[in-house]
């Protein structure tokens, strides 16, 4: 099938441009980040609730930012959670002075993208809490509600805080009562075909022919059962009994519900199948309050649909049922005219560090950091396809995309930190900070993290020699492992990592030459990458299909070998440089 774009690298930035020229009365375009505000916000005196997460999921999340629902909206690349920086700009963009709510759904890499921005909010005296929406029974068993994904629940729960919000509330209140409507939140789904990103010549994964795929994510994440086709009556029957099965004791009945269509199913399938969903809800005792039927939560072109149920109770039917204007979504009378009218002052524009005047050797050693840069992107992009294939196997299939778009930035971000005389630690934040924006995504922060590490370790006035270098990866490892809360052997790109900075370690003691360290420590990453094919994932996107992973190796530890790996070859052209200051 054709799609309409003008390039695949400009998909979203494209989309966020259109979508405001199309939504004016609605929001604003925040200045150089990537998402809105709402029209006339931030409201002086109102919590605001920033949502966000991949694109590819309208009208989520931009499609629900106005009167009554969200008051930002925060976007990534296709799937891929925005980074750090684009949720503090648009968070910060849309305090009114009465906190943020900072709400997306439980995905490893925007659990940490957003609770990076929270962190450094915090750190701006703003009032921040963080929530996140675990909806989806599919993804963990019962008692471990906690590790569940979050998918079309996310839209009663930002309804039902938007409403709070709007309502005046304070940020406590609304807080609490997300977290209520989030554990009052159940939804399962089906897949009938897989969805294409755009430029991609194939689906990001298919459903087999005549196939109903249960329970897979909003994102190709493979599902938990297959059957052949069935008729509506069936798929009610299957979609009802599971999100019943999981009524707590406390519902009285009254619910939200939504039928929700992921993107290629149509508005007809939807009905046929809701004449078969609402009398079995009906006959279950469940007492339907302004049910939706539509796309609410979709995934680009996916076929396929999902049940949520949100039980209500006296706090949560009013705001579920409260109104709300917004480009996607409009419920009852405009708000306009409501308890909040005063836009709040700004918060100026951000402050950007002044740069450290960096010594003659750290200056020639980072015109090495950035060709060995270069050298990371070109090994990216080589590989992107494979690296995409072993993280679709139980994850979402963007390891490849999301580490290529990273990297590029890295390598241009450096190019400008090297003309303007930056050393090391310069050169190798800039690098980190662009990764971390542009990959956005699990790696992306992490990647980010681990450059801007390595750098600070390595200062812009002393040259880098092997002890120094060891001693900056190891402490770019640490700062991985507290940062992203893995242990060893949960299969990620740790497992790799640490065995390589042990082995730099190693190759110090013995005080071998830098090059030959490095090349020793990257064979110890690459059979280390290799090692974690039977490992079973506790963390990240991998966790919910975690036995389908075995076998395969992790992503992130293989992307890591292969980087390391290519480095290493390169280091013997730039030992001249290296030995030189040394
Ligand atoms: P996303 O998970 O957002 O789709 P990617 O696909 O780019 O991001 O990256 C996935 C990789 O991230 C995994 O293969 C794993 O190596 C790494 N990863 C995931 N979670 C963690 C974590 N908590 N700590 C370290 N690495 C992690
Ligand atoms: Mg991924």
């Amino acid at each position: 099938m054709t799609h309409i774009y003008n390039d695949p690298d400009t998909f979203k930035s494209d989309v966020l441009t259109g979508f405001a020229a199309a939504h004016p009365r609605y929001v604003e375009r925040v200045p150089d980040a990537s998402g809105f505000i709402r029209a006339g916000g931030p409201l002086a005196g109102k919590v605001s609730l920033v949502i966000g997460g991949g694109s590819g999921h309208y009208p989520s999340y931009n499609g629900v930012v106005g009167p009554g629902f969200a008051d930002g909206a925060v976007l990534g690349d296709i799937f891929a959670s925005p980074s750090a920086e684009q949720v503090y700009r648009i968070a910060r963009a849309a305090h009114g002075g009465a906190g943020v709510v900072l709400a997306f759904g439980n995905y490893a890499g925007d659990r940490l993208n957003f609770g990076a921005a929270a962190d450094r909010l915090r750190a701006e005296g703003v009032d921040v809490r963080v929530v996140w929406v675990t909806d989806d029974v599919a993804s963990a068993p019962p008692g471990a509600e906690g590790d569940r994904r979050g998918i079309a629940g996310t839209f009663t729960v930002y309804k039902v805080a938007g409403a709070a919000a709007e309502e005046g509330r304070d940020l406590d209140q609304v807080e609490r009562l997300m977290r209520h409507a989030n554990a009052a939140t159940y939804s399962f789904g089906v897949a009938f075909d897989g969805c294409t990103l755009p430029g991609a010549s194939d689906a990001l994964f298919h459903v087999q022919d005549g196939q109903v795929d249960f329970g897979l994510g909003i994102h190709g994440e493979p599902g938990i059962s297959t059957t052949d086709w069935i008729p509506a009556a069936r798929l009610a029957d299957q979609l009802v009994d599971r999100v019943l099965a999981e009524r707590p004791d406390s519902a009285d009945g009254r619910a939200a519900v939504l039928l929700n269509g992921l993107g290629a199913t149509k508005y007809e399938e939807l009905y046929v199948l809701w004449s078969e969903v609402e009398p079995r809800l009906r006959a279950a005792g469940v007492d339907l309050v302004d049910p939706e039927v539509g796309e609410l939560v979709t995934s680009l072109d996916m076929a396929g649909c999902s049940l949520t149920v949100t039980w209500l109770d006296d706090e949560l039917a009013p705001l579920w049922q409260a109104p709300a204007d917004t480009p996607a979504y409009r419920r009852g009378q405009a708000v306009a005219g409501g308890r909040f009218t005063e836009r709040a002052a700004s918060a100026g524009a951000i402050a950007v560090d002044t740069q450290e005047t960096a010594s003659p050797a750290s200056r020639r050693h980072a015109a090495v950091a950035q060709s060995l840069l270069a050298t990371l992107a070109a090994t990216v992009e080589a590989h992107k396809d494979r690296l995409g294939e072993i993280d679709a196997v139980a994850g979402d299939g963007d390891h490849g995309i999301g580490m290529s778009r990273g990297s590029r930035a890295a390598v241009e971000a450096a190019e400008v930190a090297v003309a303007g005389g930056g050393g090391v630690h310069s050169v190798l934040s800039a690098a980190g900070a662009a990764f971390g924006d542009r990959a956005g995504g699990t790696s992306g922060i992490l990647w980010g993290l681990l450059l801007d590490t390595v750098g600070e370790s390595l200062g812009n006035q002393e040259p880098v020699t092997l002890d120094r270098l060891a001693a900056a990866v190891r402490a770019g490892a640490t700062k991985v492992q507290s940062f992203g809360r893995a242990e060893l052997g949960d299969k990620t790109m740790l497992d790799a990592l640490c065995p390589f900075a042990d082995a730099l370690e190693r190759g110090a003691g013995a005080s071998l030459p830098l090059a030959q360290a490095w090349r020793a420590a990257a064979e110890t990453c690459t059979a280390a990458a290799d090692a974690t094919a039977p490992m079973v994932p506790k963390v990240g996107r991998a966790r919910p299909l975690a036995e389908r992973s075995i076998g395969t190796p992790d992503a992130g530890a293989v992307s890591l070998a292969l980087i390391v790996t290519a480095i290493g070859e390169q280091l013997d052209q730039t030992r001249q440089i290296l030995e030189e200051s040394s």
